[in-house]
């Protein structure tokens, strides 16, 4: 999971700490703690760009200066570090809290923790909280976009598109708010409509021919602006603002209704087309983790039509494999059946939860330092407010002029209020809180409700490796990822992986 944000990069910086008492033991050193790690490094084809080595004088308080600097190095991007690597986790971090603030800390910059000793992938623990802050990261976004949600929503009922679309631009309309106009990305945007209501290209093929016209666009995002229906001109009520029907957008379409729902219609399938279907369908969450029994290849899905309705599947996709195919809700149903006998010891809870905390109270500092900031401008438009009262007592400038100045000054004030009053509902730590235990302790429920996006992470995290299926039972495929701390309840359609 996750591997796109982690990239090749081959630089690699040592860690090594030792307290006073330690040193004199062998196979404690510094010396053979950096010798080991360099080893390491070699044999994984790092390149060693800096030590940081920690002394520690009293053993009581340790300060761990170096682990800040290691720090501020991988947090500096031109040194393009990939790794940090340590002998082992006891000598990184004093106790789980500390790792996991400093992990978390490295995540985000996408440089991985590397042990030498043990096998190189870490505990399961590690693991499992590395896999648990991809939700957490997505759980963050959520809440800061909850915070727009109110502006975002009051733009979209009267038509306002705010987020950014390929072909558009945003610029600032008679009324001073921004809105999309079209730009030199627009002619291109539009021929790819036209080749697609051809019904004869691929996507791939569409591609790569705009391309070649100097148009590049990945897989997934032309996948997506072909679905997208801002294009013309209808925006999707996500706010429930008109009832769930599309809302009227004021800016000019790129395409017709006709057009774009023509080429929905080939898109789906309702149209002969050479098309290949959507890679990525919401319909068939288990596609790619679920393999056949049989000969295990990678299973795919598809519909099938029947005389009144269509009928879903996962089947093999090599070619004179005897498995059976399998109805999509037999499948689906057997694996929240296989989540739901899943468990977690308290103890990952417990660690789980200190960094869910941790993480929050990085937040709510950010947000102190932020309000501190807008009060002290609010100060500052106040006293200049004084200043002007001072101004027009005097009768030195003209009424008209100051009152205008004044005006503004009252906008301004008006408006870093509001951005404080966003600023008091701040993360909530219970809530965030409730959220992943929710998750941990129903992973059926949480699977189910998900978005395609939520269940692809969690089933990467729960079997990073898939599963096969056989007569209604879900096993897991174990390999060196396989995490040992989900533990299975007894009961039917259980079977330990193997
Ligand atoms: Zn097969």
């Amino acid at each position: 999971m996750n591997k796109g944000l982690f990239s090749e990069k081959k630089k690699a910086v040592i860690y090594c700490r030792v307290s006073t008492e330690e040193q004199a033991k062998e196979g404690e050193s510094l010396a053979s703690q950096e010798r080991k790690c360099k080893e390491f490094a070699e044999r994984n084809g790092y390149e060693v760009i800096g030590k940081f080595i920690e002394k520690g004088e009293s053993g009581r308080n340790i300060n761990r200066t170096q682990l800040q600097k290691l720090l501020t190095c991988c947090s500096d991007k031109r040194n393009e570090v990939g790794a940090v690597i340590c002998l082992k986790e006891d000598r990184f971090a004093r106790n789980a809290k500390d790792a996991t603030a400093t992990e978390y800390m490295l995540f985000k910059m996408g440089i991985r923790l590397l042990f030498t000793s043990g096998n190189n992938e870490q505990t399961a623990s590690g693991k499992f909280v590395r896999g648990m802050n991809n939700v957490i990261a997505e759980f963050e976004s959520n809440v800061n976009s909850e915070r727009t949600i109110a502006g975002l929503a009051e733009a979209l009922s009267k038509g306002r598109w705010t987020r950014p679309l390929r072909g558009y631009s945003f610029q600032k309309n008679v009324e001073g708010k921004k809105q999309l106009f079209q730009n030199e990305d627009a002619p291109f945007v539009k021929k790819i409509f036209d080749l697609a209501e051809k019904g004869v290209y691929s996507q791939d093929e569409i591609r790569r021919q705009m391309e070649r016209e100097g148009f590049k666009i990945s897989k997934q995002a032309l996948s997506m602006l072909l679905r997208n229906t801002v294009y013309c001109g209808l925006l999707p009520d996500k706010y429930n603002k008109n009832g769930g029907e599309y809302i009227k957008g004021i800016h000019e379409p790129l395409i017709s209704e006709e057009q774009f729902f023509k080429v929905q219609a080939i898109l789906d399938g309702r149209r002969p087309n050479i098309v290949p279907r959507k890679r990525n369908n919401p319909d068939y969450p288990l596609r790619g983790y679920v393999y056949c029994y049989d000969c295990n290849t990678k299973m795919t899905a598809s519909r099938s039509k029947g005389h009144t309705k269509h009928f879903y599947y996962y089947h093999c996709k090599k070619p004179h494999c005897n498995a059976a195919r399998v109805q999509k809700k037999v499948l689906e149903n057997a694996f929240k059946e296989y989540l739901h006998n899943l468990t977690i010891p308290l103890p990952i809870i417990d660690l789980f939860e200190k960094c869910v905390i941790t993480k929050f109270n990085e937040k709510t500092h950010d947000i102190t330092l932020q309000k501190r900031h807008i009060e002290r401008e609010i100060e500052n438009l106040e006293s200049n407010k004084s200043d002007l009262i001072q101004l027009s007592l005097r009768k030195i400038f003209d009424e008209e002029d100051i009152k205008k100045e004044m005006d503004k000054i009252k906008m301004q004030i008006q408006e870093k209020e509001l951005m404080l009053q966003e600023l008091a509902n701040g993360p909530d730590v219970q809530a965030c809180w409730d959220f992943a235990k929710n998750v941990l302790l129903q992973l059926d429920k949480a699977w189910e409700q998900g978005d395609l996006n939520f269940k692809q992470r969690l089933q990467g995290l729960i079997m990073p490796a898939g599963f096969t299926f056989k007569e209604n039972l879900v096993k897991p495929i174990k390999n060196p990822y396989f995490l040992s701390i989900f533990q299975q309840k007894t009961g039917k359609n259980i079977e330990k992986g193997g």
